[in-house]
């Protein structure tokens, strides 16, 4: 039997459905996994049941999940306590492994955030920023961060979300006492079936509402690479693994979209930005071109500082 304590931070909780997602094979792991915490289908008060503790409480867990990034002073505490409660820590979905979405907020300051927030939106009647002491809110922080920033991660598992052949990968390699289970080192490209053959642009960029040339009637290693067609497909800088095992096209090439990056980059510590700058320079494309550029390059990878406030 193993336990299990799982909790979501700066989340969407599409993590968590991808657990749902392993479907009947979760049903028959069931009966090995005891869930000892899992806030998002168990209410869990984390002071006691009236809030009677002083101090935050988590049960102890072989294996911790933890989705999310850390936005604020109640995500690090959370985390923390995670860690502290939990032999192995998985990081699970690009939230938690390199900030996701929530991090495109790196590209501002926190007061402009707040600006926008609580005055300049055209639906908000504007007023003060929240006074965190008084209504005893968790305080955010200036940045949003991976888990790995703060914390050991034993896995990551990234994707928003992560495809559930992986998570059922990483609990059957626990049940087997193993700990290692990162994804490979490779790229979206590296995975995929589309023709590549000129190297050279197709004229200009184009952006995603435009329709790539294909023939429906055909399978999509018929098709011709979407960058060489002049899509801004991250494929050369996004990490692999999307169509889990199933050995088949990364999941938006095989509806003939380009890949937006939701994998994160292909390693720890790359830096998408000037990879794709250079991918797209190979095949002819002028990287001036691209419209917002960094929020596009970055956004899934906006922790581990790629994103800066500048000046
Ligand atoms: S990785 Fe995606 S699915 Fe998971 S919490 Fe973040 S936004 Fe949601
Ligand atoms: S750039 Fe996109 S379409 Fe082209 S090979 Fe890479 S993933 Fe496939
Ligand atoms: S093709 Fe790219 S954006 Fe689409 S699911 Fe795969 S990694 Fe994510």
């Amino acid at each position: 039997m193993v336990t299990i304590a799982e909790e979501w931070l700066n989340s969407c909780s599409g993590c968590e459905i991808a657990i749902l997602n392993i479907g009947d094979v979760l049903v028959d792991l069931l009966p090995q996994l005891e869930f000892v915490h899992i806030p998002v289908l168990i209410d869990k008060k984390y002071y006691g049941q009236t809030g009677e503790n002083k101090e935050l409480d988590i049960p102890e867990a072989v294996v911790g999940i933890v989705s999310g990034g850390v936005r604020n002073s109640e995500h690090l505490e959370v985390l923390k306590k995670m860690r502290e409660r939990c032999q192995i820590l998985i990081a699970l979905g690009t939230c938690a492994t390199d900030g996701g979405i929530p991090a495109l907020g790196n590209m501002y300051s926190l007061q402009e955030i707040k600006d926008f927030m609580y005055r300049e939106s055209p639906t908000t009647v504007p007023g003060p920023d929240p006074d965190y002491k008084t209504y005893h809110i968790p305080e955010a922080f200036e940045t949003v961060t991976a888990l790995d920033e703060h914390v050991k991660v034993d896995i990551k598992l990234p994707g928003c979300p992560p495809h559930p052949d992986w998570i059922t990968a990483a609990v059957l390699a626990l049940l087997d006492g193993k700990t290692e289970l990162n994804l490979p080192e490779r790229s979206v490209c590296d995975t995929c079936p589309t023709i590549r053959k000129s190297k050279k642009s197709a004229g200009d960029l184009k952006r995603i509402l435009e329709c790539p040339e294909f023939d429906p009637e055909k399978p999509v290693d018929d098709m011709r690479c979407l960058l060489e067609q002049g899509f801004m497909c991250l494929g050369p800088v996004t990490r692999a693994g999307c169509s889990g095992m199933t050995g088949t096209a990364p999941r938006c090439i095989a509806t003939r979209v380009p890949c937006r990056g939701c994998y994160g980059p292909v390693k720890d510590g790359a830096l998408p930005i000037v990879d794709y700058v250079g991918a797209l320079s190979t095949v002819g494309y002028d990287p001036r071109k691209m419209v917002d550029r960094r929020g596009f390059l970055c956004r899934f990878s906006g922790a581990h500082s790629v994103l800066k406030k500048i000046g």
